[in-house]
């Protein structure tokens, strides 16, 4: 049965993306929200709008109850949950199918499986999916992961069973300091995530990050390519590109095989991304994690793809089989995304909330600017900083560059400090122009470049 009417249980750009996916399907939106994003770009879009609690998440946007009573207000007949907030929560989406509602993403079972990175490690080794060396099943205690640790050797990651976004991993590089770590890390996952579950993996250094993007159906699963999410800071991404830069093809066909293996092992339904670390050197690879939802970067594989990975959750979501079939999707051109943060690069990232006094919004061929600005908009200090996403299409990567550096150009976000100049740096320096980066560069680049991306106005005059 297709959706008729959608509750949007998340905010921001995401909220926006999901808008308009629903709206060109004929499908009615509701967009929950917090009392501070009342005057929201995705409230002013929606058809309709149900505030669910006070500006903290915890009473809003994590706040199962009151999502479910908008969605019965609403007479919602399924959820979105975007990226974020109870989108991998698998109590979650237990509580919308036993309200009867539609859970736009896989079972909560599937959530369950994968959702913690623990059991996604085991799925991924009973797949046949090469894991990085570590740990198997939880460590209880510092003496049980003695043996591991020889096996490993230093430096290793304390990584957190339900952690996400980049949080809950810590880097030890000899038995002292991971004592220490291992029972910092407990502590601050049991805290941070409710679940304190650790394990450890094998630091790769130099590697890239490659992800497989996913679509399933429950019975069948198609892969729409890799993206390549190298440039990090804090081990969350800031530029994401596809197709991976580089890869040979043969190396692309064993990493999206072994995605779908997984994928189809779990009998996956809705979209879904498997990441991987890539060692350039050995030519290897090591499933890292999945992630049982829409990701941040989705638009670059819409853009070298064709396809409207929103559209085919909710299509999916309504029951119908997968319309793609694998010989169908193919690869066209490059894209590359920025994520746009309210943030000061040139001091520290600090946050930068405000009022958006002014914006230009960049156009013209191959540019898409998925955001939750408009101008006079006050960006609430509550939340998450990412304001938006610029997204450049061309014919080859050079052109993408030149595309995105004209791009962000045109850009012009008044009254609040945005990673926007980190971005043009980006896009003329030459080691980016070659590709030439692996996870932990970005963080070596900013230790030299970082003062000197200035505080003028960002943007052409
Ligand atoms: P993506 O994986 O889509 O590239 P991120 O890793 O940046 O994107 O995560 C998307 C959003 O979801 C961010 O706001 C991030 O903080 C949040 N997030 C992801 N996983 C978790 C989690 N387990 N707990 C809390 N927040 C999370
Ligand atoms: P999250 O759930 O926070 O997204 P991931 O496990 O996906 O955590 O890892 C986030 C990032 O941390 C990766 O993209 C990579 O840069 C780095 N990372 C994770 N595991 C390893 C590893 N074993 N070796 C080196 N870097 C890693
Ligand atoms: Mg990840």
């Amino acid at each position: 049965m297709a959706i008729a009417t959608l509750l949007i249980a998340n905010r921001g750009e995401i909220a926006v993306r999901i808008v308009r996916a629903a709206r060109e399907l004929g499908i009615r939106t509701v967009q929950a929200h917090s009392a501070a994003d009342a005057d929201s770009l995705a409230v002013q879009l929606a058809d309709a709008a149900i505030e669910i609690g006070p500006a903290p998440a915890s009473k809003s946007y994590l706040d199962i109850g009151a999502i479910l009573a908008a969605a019965r207000e609403a007479g919602a007949d399924a959820i979105h949950p975007g990226y974020g907030f109870l989108a991998e929560n698998a109590a979650f989406a237990a509580a919308v199918e036993e309200a009867g509602i539609v859970f736009v993403g896989p079972s909560a079972a599937t959530i369950r499986r994968m959702g913690d990175k623990v059991a996604a490690r085991e799925a991924a080794m009973e797949a046949g999916v090469p894991v990085v060396p570590g740990s198997r099943g939880r460590l209880e205690s510092v003496e049980a992961a003695r043996g591991i640790l020889a096996e490993t050797g230093y430096p290793v990651l304390i990584k957190a069973a339900a952690g996400g976004g980049g949080r809950g991993i810590r880097i030890a590089h000899d038995e002292h300091e991971f004592d220490r770590l291992f029972h910092q890390a407990g502590a601050e996952a049991k805290a941070a995530f409710g679940d304190g579950g650790l394990y450890v993996e094998k630091a790769i250094p130099r590697a890239r990050h490659v992800e497989v993007q996913l679509l399933g159906d429950g019975e069948r699963v198609v892969h729409c390519f890799e993206r390549e999410c190298s440039l990090q800071r804090r081990r969350q991404k800031v530029w994401e590109e596809a197709p991976a830069i580089g890869l040979d093809p043969a190396v692309r066909e064993q990493l999206c095989a072994a995605a779908v293996r997984l994928a189809e092992a779990v009998r996956y339904r809705g979209a879904g991304t498997v990441e991987f670390l890539y060692d350039e050197d050995g030519g290897d690879f090591f499933f890292i994690e999945m992630n049982t939802r829409i990701q941040v970067e989705h638009p670059v594989t819409e853009c070298v793809t064709g396809i409207d990975l929103i559209a085919e959750m909710l299509a999916i979501a309504g029951g119908a089989p997968l319309s793609l079939r694998q010989e169908q999707i193919a690869l066209s051109g490059h894209a590359i995304e920025v994520r746009i943060n309210a943030e000061d690069p040139a001091n520290g990232f600090m946050p930068f909330p405000g009022l958006v006094s002014d914006l230009r919004v960049p156009g013209g061929p191959g540019v898409r600017f998925d955001s939750l600005l408009y101008p006079g908009y006050a960006i609430p200090p509550f939340y998450d900083s990412l304001l938006g996403k610029l997204i450049v299409w061309a014919e080859d990567r050079p052109r993408a560059l030149a595309r995105l550096s004209r791009a962000l150009g045109e850009l012009r976000i008044e009254g609040v400090k945005t990673t926007a100049p980190l971005h043009l740096a980006l896009a003329a320096d030459p080691e980016v122009r070659a590709a030439r980066y692996h996870t932990r560069w970005l963080e070596g680049w900013l230790e030299t470049n970082a003062t000197k991306l200035g505080s003028e106005e960002e943007g052409a005059g």
